[in-house]
């Protein structure tokens, strides 16, 4: 028996968490959930958004499974919720794949990138402060460490080796930010020197984000910093058929953290249009974390063949589709029968 926290976050967090709890536990493997909460619904609730129980319940579990947080923007809401957890458990490596899937039109059928972000430094860490009395200048502070770059750039080439992929691109702005990225960049170069069964190539992030929209074929693995893989990752999220598909693993030495790479989507939120597919996968990655490969596959096999059916999807993946989020949890759920 595992126990994993659960915290089902907020907007259309409920409604797909509960689609990919009923089918994790239809699998087979056998789960504990300790629901936690985090994020608005925790502040509105409980007047903060990271109560001590939560932190409390990780601190046992190692492990969290998480729907999207809301997070204000400008100065007036509560600091990220996903970033203090990422620092506080220091879940560095931050893993987001993103393939097409044969059931779902976009312009490529051949992508297959994953994404590793450094997940606990950089400019995104938001150290920020005004520099005068009239909030008139803002300063933020980019610190990228050789230790921090060190350990996610190695996942990403372990990650590689381990996976059985060709190519670790580094992602980088070196040439403007030579101090933090060019540090970055360097570690990258040295860590690649002691793989030379992975080929390694370096990209400029604005000219990457144009050669990936025109030929995402030329790209495998990415090692990037924390804002560079937020960014890059919606970006891939486009090419494979939307934010509705991508899962994303927080990875650490002794604790992990799973969910989707989209956020609570207020747009859709009390709909039931939201896609649960995304935080399904994200289980299933969970799921190989824990050594339960065989109920990870099941899983996974069942959720290809519904979105490449697409008769029982969401309607971000299908337009002309009435199925909602409950209905294509059920059809996944039945697919694994
Ligand atoms: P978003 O990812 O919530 O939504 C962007 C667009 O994608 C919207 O049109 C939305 O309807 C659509 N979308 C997202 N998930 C979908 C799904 N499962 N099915 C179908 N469509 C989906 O991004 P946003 O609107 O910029 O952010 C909303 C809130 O989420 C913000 O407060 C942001 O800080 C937060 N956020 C949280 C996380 C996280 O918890 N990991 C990640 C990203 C954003």
């Amino acid at each position: 028996m595992h126990i994993v926290t659960l915290i089902k976050g907020d907007g259309i967090g409920p409604s797909i968490m509960n689609e990919a709890v009923k089918v994790i536990d239809a699998s087979g493997v056998k789960i504990q959930w300790e629901e936690a909460h985090a994020g608005m619904a925790a502040f509105e609730k409980f007047g903060t958004p990271l109560p001590d129980e939560t932190m409390a319940s990780i601190d046992k579990t190692r492990l969290a499974f998480k729907g999207p947080l809301t997070t204000g923007v400008g100065g007036s809401g509560f600091r990220s919720i996903n970033v203090a957890l990422r620092q506080k458990y220091e879940l560095y490596a931050n893993v987001r794949p993103a393939k097409s899937w044969p059931g779902v039109k976009t312009r490529y059928d051949d992508v297959d990138i994953v994404i590793v972000r450094e997940n606990t430094e950089g400019l995104y860490a938001g150290l920020e402060h005004y520099l005068t009395p009239k909030k008139d200048i803002a300063e933020s502070l980019a610190v990228v460490t050789r230790a921090g770059s060190e350990r996610v750039i190695e996942y990403a080439f372990k990650y590689a080796r381990d996976n059985k992929r060709k190519k670790v691109t580094v992602c980088h702005k070196a040439n403007i930010l030579k101090f933090t990225q060019g540090l970055f960049l360097d570690v990258a170069r040295e860590t690649a020197a002691r793989y030379p069964d992975i080929q390694f190539d370096e990209k400029i992030i604005d000219a990457a984000c144009m050669h990936m929209v025109m030929d995402p074929s030329q790209y495998d693995v990415i090692v990037c910093t924390n804002m560079f893989g937020d960014i890059l990752s919606d970006l891939t999220a486009g090419l494979v058929g939307g934010l509705g598909l991508i899962p994303g693993a927080n990875i650490g030495n002794d604790a992990a953290l799973f969910e989707a790479v989209h956020g609570s989507a207020p747009d859709i939120t009390g709909k039931n249009l939201a896609n649960p597919t995304a935080v399904i996968m994200a289980g299933v990655m969970m799921l190989d974390y824990l050594g339960e490969h065989e109920a990870a596959a099941k899983i996974k096999t069942a959720v290809e063949k519904v979105v490449n059916e697409g008769k029982f999807v969401t309607p971000d993946l299908n337009p002309q589709s009435t199925c909602g989020t409950i209905e294509m949890g059920n059809a996944i759920v039945e697919a694994m029968q």
